[in-house]
């Protein structure tokens, strides 16, 4: 008799079922319990992880997807590198059309993942040809069997969580949960989770969590667009100069805003404290844990679960660098949670 073999049969059945850890000792100042949901652990370090395998695994159910078709879209964050790594296992080609803003490190790392990345212009307007939307339009239009990812317009980024996320995080938590923190980008993420949440109890509130600088809590407390919220700023992945149809604001009970310094401290911290070597947004989240205990948001009954987005690995020349942290200014910040510099 053949013996068995405990293997995955591709790098994908990995994804999804993502661990819940107790927060201690960063979490103990707070007033409830808190847990983070480690979205590194998907084989491609993010959650976008989710997104990438359930869009593509739509469009084959819809035929419009087989061998050798194109995926494309426009990011060089964690959905490209989650796009490239299912395009490698299913064999398709991944298109990724990026701004010359990206660093060339992220490039490469794209690139190692079988991407083809187009590096167009940063400033140029959206609707210039030029434009890595236009480029990723065009490249769509013309090249049969192909799919465009849109994920900030697109309905399957919010069922993906709502299929997976959600779910797992009800399990784990036995449905004790009172409470979900998470950043929000596209939306994809917080909006899934939170249907699939107050289906099962509508009284467990979700949180969002915003930049300075983006136009989303404005957005959702007015249902208008205030130009005047919308402002550079250095966290990646969270908040946005655009209304993202992939964020159910319904299913949001409210937002708050972090700044890039605090959030820079505090993804450190929880490196320091917990072990856990998280990516930028993550330490935005804790930070704003800390904002809506200040508020008198929790009690002691709270079982609150925060999503810790990617894997610190991929912010050593910014967050984790003390040089990048020194030129933002951050070591100059007040109050901050860890205003030393953290020498090794
Ligand atoms: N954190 C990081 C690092 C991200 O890349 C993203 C996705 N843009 C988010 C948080 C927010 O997730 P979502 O797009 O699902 O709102």
């Amino acid at each position: 008799m053949k013996k068995q073999i405990n293997a995955h049969s591709s790098i994908l059945d990995l994804i999804g079922n993502t661990p819940l850890v107790k927060l201690n000792t960063i979490a103990a100042p707070l007033t409830g319990n808190f847990y983070a949901k480690l979205e590194s652990f998907n084989p491609g370090h993010s959650s976008k992880d989710r997104i990438a395998v359930h869009i593509i695994e739509e469009a084959e159910r819809k035929g419009i997807l087989k061998p050798g078709s194109t995926i494309i879209e426009t990011t060089s964050g964690n959905t490209g590198f989650s796009l490239a790594m299912v395009s490698i296992v299913k064999g398709y080609d991944c298109i990724l059309a990026v701004s010359s803003k990206s660093s060339p490190d992220k490039i490469d790392m794209l690139r190692s993942m079988g991407a083809k990345v187009y590096v167009c212009p940063a400033h140029v307007s959206a609707d210039d040809p030029r434009s890595y939307y236009e480029v990723a339009k065009r490249l769509h239009q013309e090249t049969e069997n192909s799919i465009y990812i849109n994920q900030y317009f697109n309905e399957l980024n919010i069922e993906a969580h709502y299929q997976t996320t959600g779910p797992e995080i009800w399990e784990q938590t036995n449905g004790n949960i009172t409470h979900l923190v998470a950043c929000s980008g596209t939306g994809g993420t917080i909006s899934g989770i939170a249907r699939y949440l107050k289906e099962q109890n509508p009284n467990v509130r979700i949180l969002g969590v915003d930049a300075y600088g983006s136009v989303l809590k404005k957005y959702h407390e007015t249902g208008e667009f205030d130009h005047n919220e919308v402002y550079p700023y250095r966290i990646e992945g969270l908040g946005k100069n655009l209304i993202p149809t992939a964020t159910d604001f319904n299913s949001i009970d409210r937002y708050v805003k972090v700044t890039d310094g605090e959030s820079a401290h505090m993804a450190r911290k929880i490196a320091h404290t917990e072990g856990m070597f998280v990516g930028y947004t993550s330490g935005a989240a804790m930070q704003a844990l800390f904002q809506l205990n200040t508020e008198g948001e929790f009690t002691e009954d709270s079982n609150v679960v925060v999503i810790f987005p990617d894997h610190g690995s991929r912010y050593m020349s910014k967050v984790y660098s003390n040089e990048w942290m020194e030129n933002q200014g951050f070591f100059d910040i007040q109050n901050a949670e860890v205003p030393e510099k953290i020498e090794y």
